[in-house]
């Protein structure tokens, strides 16, 4: 039951039409929110806030959906035509291929779909909400109507919310009524007719906030709300198509059609030419068609892209489109933000820079306690006085929050950068929780990237004025005066451009405080009131230590062909030496966004292919900034956390957003979301890729060769007409045995050595490279040989035609396996300890189709079954050994001369 059919009251509200007061009241809430108690008795009542899911499909659906695929259409025919002729085994074989196929096919997608859903899981949406009337995030899931909940630029609204207030607050409501423009939301009441587009009043679930701040209280959740009406369901479903199973599948159905015709052409060759009876030539034929059509390729190729989704998920980078996993490994350039990414976003302020001279800071983390001292004079007043001010405005001009965990010491709740000034104030002298209590806020301008300040404006009895926080080129542009010794002075801006300049040298973000004095009536905040006139208070610098880690990971991206650009807000200088502290390639020379700016496309594209350090960037920048590396031929990966950067996000192959601190806007615009925020992370995804695409690459190297050569073994026996070295049911026997088997386990591959060591694959490259062309024939050809080899020396030792051809089928399997070791180390030399021990799922695959060989060849019902008869293990035995390790060794040689081409075309 819905919590609407329960609450059809409700429902009915026209909340819009009420006032803010009168929705508080009929919703039994206040400004201040609900108390944790009562919010968890209602979602008792009303239940979670979530739309019902739909329904999955069932077991039994899933199951027949394994067989709604071209190639099993074709076995199947042939197993209900071998019927017909009576020829029940081999219909029985077959129909056991397209079964354990189907079985096989079944359980991986099954498990692939259950990584995908775990991933869903830890993307769930959070919301900001008054409990117990302090600030807290919860999940989104949890609210309950009456809540109050705070909206931010970037924020997915959570469920159905009447306003309460709302600071340039704009709505893209386009998932609610397909209007992209993002309209203009107030508190006022409106018309109780009002379409739904023209409820200013009301923010609806499941649309975006563009831009500004507001704070309403949920009137409905779940089903009830707008969007619950409309869709009633989650829409977004995961498809397992990418670009690479796609292209897979196209393959797949054109190699059946050259099978089926090539199976045509050896039948009428076999049944005119070579005298077979037509009985005896079609399942011969059934035999060739069964042998080469790659039925499990695309189960393989599925689970293999499932598995490299649920690594990457363990290594914290959540793919939230499937082709990422692909793009991934082809990935040439990373574009990464700064602070947080290749920092450790744990802000301390380490020196304040006044009128009056320098400060240092020091203290640990973000705990009040430590010590601010003077360079000069300890103990004089103005000085003091002066730092007071600043710490002051910089506890004002803020909205971070302190608090102490018992185990985690003090955590920052908000801007790392923001708490690190708090502690800092505290530090100084000035207890943050006392200033905000004497100075309340009535208004504010919340901080964006694009104009790069925050300001606030503040009361007390008959004294208003307005504290501004931002970076310092763009704060001295607004200052006309500068506090000091005797009051306020006239700006002396070089010097400030000069010391904001030398901390920024140092690494350090740099952050400049200001104030204003307003007329004592100013209600609220404009841009007119803080962009001129302000009195400068000084300069903080905090160092923001960079990420072990990250120093380590773009290394490893370097070594690999991967390009790492730093995209950040901050200062040329602070950007600079960071960069170098992490080792970034360009590190000397940072470009500005305003350099940028007055580039044109060609030079941009100049710029953007090599510097590797951009500082003072907007959004657009990123935009721009992916279009120009993309014209280069790169294949780029973004990152971005704000609304502003969902553009870039889009366009960017891998647009990458921050778990923790992105908002929802920049998540649903990237294809993969970093759980850690880290750049390491980034460069996990990016090893991982490669190795998706690498075991893509050997699952068809081994596929597409043992196939052919089963078929061609076939095809050449017809045409020389020559006795067939195994029947038509033991070719069925071995492509049942070996593609369940040995066809898996190559997904489960681990990555080579040199996967990180070498240039990142051209997106342009084909799947099938002349090299897996080439490959497929020589491995086709070996196979043929082998297996006539092993053919005409049991003759010759006078086995049985049935012994000979036993011999032969286990000669097959073992080729097989030895090849499957072969493919494992497509570049590296298989002869090493790891390839002999090779990854478990090898192991655990072989052992199977050991045991299944054993008993094909000495298991009577098996014997009775495929016409086969024992062997003798040690006589028979070795020549068949023999040829699995001939044909290892002879691929062996073919990878040491490519490795020898390869060198000597660099
Ligand atoms: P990034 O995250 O890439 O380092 P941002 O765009 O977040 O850059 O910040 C750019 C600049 O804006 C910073 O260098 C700093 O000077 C200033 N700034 C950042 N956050 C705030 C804030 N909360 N209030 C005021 N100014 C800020
Ligand atoms: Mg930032």
């Amino acid at each position: 039951m819905t919590a609407e059919a329960r609450k059809p009251s409700a429902a009915a509200t026209a909340w819009h039409a009420l006032g803010a007061e009168a929705a508080l009241q009929r919703l039994d809430s206040a400004p201040s929110g609900l108390t944790a108690g009562e919010a968890a008795r209602r979602i008792a009542e009303h239940g979670p806030n979530r739309l019902p899911a739909a329904a999955p499909r069932s077991a039994l659906r899933r199951f027949l959906g394994q067989f709604a695929n071209l190639l099993i259409y074709v076995l199947l025919g042939a197993a209900a035509v071998t019927a017909l002729l009576g020829h029940f085994t081999d219909a029985a074989v077959i129909l056991g291929v397209v079964l354990v196929n189907a079985i096989v096919g079944f359980v991986q997608e099954g498990r692939a779909e259950q990584a995908l859903d775990a991933i869903r899981d830890m993307l769930t949406p959070h919301a900001s909400v008054l409990r117990d009337g302090r600030r807290q995030t919860v999940d989104a899931a949890d609210l309950v109507p009456g809540d109050v909940v705070l909206l931010e630029a970037g924020d997915r609204v959570p469920a159905d919310l009447r306003l309460l207030r709302a600071r340039g607050l704009k709505v893209e409501e386009a998932a609610l009524t397909g209007e992209s423009v993002p309209v203009e939301k107030s508190p006022a009441a409106v018309a109780p007719g009002a379409p739904l587009g023209d409820r200013a009043s009301l923010a609806f679930s499941g649309t975006l906030v563009a831009a500004g701040q507001g704070m309403g209280v949920v009137a409905a959740t779940g089903a009830a709300t707008e969007l619950g009406r409309i869709s009633g369901l989650i829409g977004e479903v995961q498809t397992l198509a990418t670009p690479l199973l796609r292209q897979m599948d196209r393959f797949a159905r054109r190699l059946t059609f050259v099978i089926l015709g090539l199976s045509a052409l050896v039948f009428a060759f076999a049944w005119v030419l070579r005298g077979y009876a037509a009985e005896d030539a079609f399942l011969a034929v059934v035999g060739i068609a069964v042998a080469a059509i790659p039925e499990g390729l695309p189960a393989v190729l599925t689970i293999t892209l499932a598995i490299g989704v649920r690594r990457m998920a363990a290594r914290n980078a959540i793919v939230r489109r499937l082709p990422a996993v692909e793009t991934l490994g082809a990935v040439s350039v990373i574009c990464s933000d700064k602070t947080g990414t290749l920092t450790r976003n744990e802000m301390t302020v380490a020196v304040a820079e006044t009128a009056l001279g320098r400060f240092e800071a020091a203290g640990e983390g973000y705990a009040p306690e430590g010590t601010v001292t003077h360079e000069g004079d300890p103990t004089e007043g103005a000085a003091a006085e002066l730092l007071g001010t600043l710490a002051r405005a910089a506890v004002l001009c803020n909205d971070a929050a302190l608090r102490e965990e018992p185990d985690a010491g003090w955590v920052v709740a908000g801007d790392p950068m923001e708490g690190a000034l708090l502690a800092f104030a505290a530090r100084a002298g000035a207890p943050p929780d006392a200033l905000r209590l004497r100075f309340p806020r009535r208004d504010e301008i919340p901080f964006d990237s694009r104009h790069r300040y925050m300001a606030t404006l503040h009361a007390t009895h008959g004294h208003a004025f307005a504290c501004v926080k931002g970076a310092p080129e763009r704060l001295l542009d607004m200052c006309n005066r500068q506090a000091g010794p005797a009051g306020e002075a006239s700006l002396d801006a070089a010097s400030w451009h000069a010391r904001a300049e030398a901390l920024a040298a140092e690494g350090m973000r740099v952050i400049a405080v200001a104030r204003r004095d307003l007329p004592q009536d100013a209600e609220a905040l404009s841009a007119a009131d803080v962009e001129h006139g302000l009195v400068l208070l000084g300069l903080l610098g905090l160092i923001d230590p960079p990420r072990e880690e990250a120093v380590a990971a773009v290394a490893e991206c370097q070594a690999a062909g991967i390009r790492v650009k730093m995209i950040t807000g901050d200062h040329a200088a602070t950007a600079g030496a960071i960069a170098r502290q992490v080792g970034l390639r360009g590190a000397g020379s940072a470009v500005t966004g305003a350099e940028l700016d007055r580039l044109d496309d060609a030079a941009l594209r100049a710029r953007a292919r090599e510097a590797d350090v951009f500082a003072r960037t907007s959004p657009e920048h990123k935009l721009r900034l992916v279009e120009a590396l993309q014209a280069e031929g790169a294949v780029v990966a973004m990152t971005g956390d704000g609304v502003n950067d969902a553009p870039a996000l889009k366009r960017a192959d891998v647009g990458v957003a921050m778990g923790r601190k992105g908002t929802e806007a920049a998540k649903e615009a990237a294809e993969m979301v970093l759980a850690d925020d880290n750049f390491a992370t980034i460069a996990a995804a990016a090893r991982e890729g490669r190795v998706v695409y690498d075991n893509v690459q050997k699952v068809i190297a081994w596929t597409l060769p043992t196939n052919g050569g089963e078929a061609l073994v076939v095809i050449a026996a017809i045409l020389l007409g020559l006795t067939l070295p195994l029947t038509p049911v033991q070719i069925l026997w071995v492509n049942m045995v070996t593609a369940t088997t040995l066809g898996l386990v190559l997904a489960f591959e681990a990555a080579e050595g040199d996967i990180m060591r070498r240039p990142p694959r051209t997106p342009a490259e084909p799947l099938l490279s002349g090299f897996l062309v080439w490959r497929v024939a020589l491995v086709s050809v070996l196979f043929c040989i082998g297996v006539f080899a092993i053919f005409a020396w049991s003759e010759w030792r006078g086995l049985s035609l049935e012994a000979a051809r036993t011999a032969v089928v286990n000669a097959i399997v073992v080729m097989e396996i030895a090849y499957l070791f072969s493919v494992r180390f497509q570049r590296g030399t298989s002869l090493t300890w790891r390839g002999a021990l090779g990854t478990p799922a090898v192991l655990i695959g072989v052992a199977a189709v050991v045991l299944l060989q054993l008993a094909f060849t000495y298991a009577p019902p098996l014997q009775a079954l495929f016409a086969t008869e024992p062997l003798d293990p040690v006589a028979d035995g070795l020549p068949i050994l023999a040829a699995g390790v001939a044909l290892m060794l002879l691929l062996e040689v073919e990878k040491a001369v490519r490795r020898r081409l390869l060198r000597s075309d660099r």
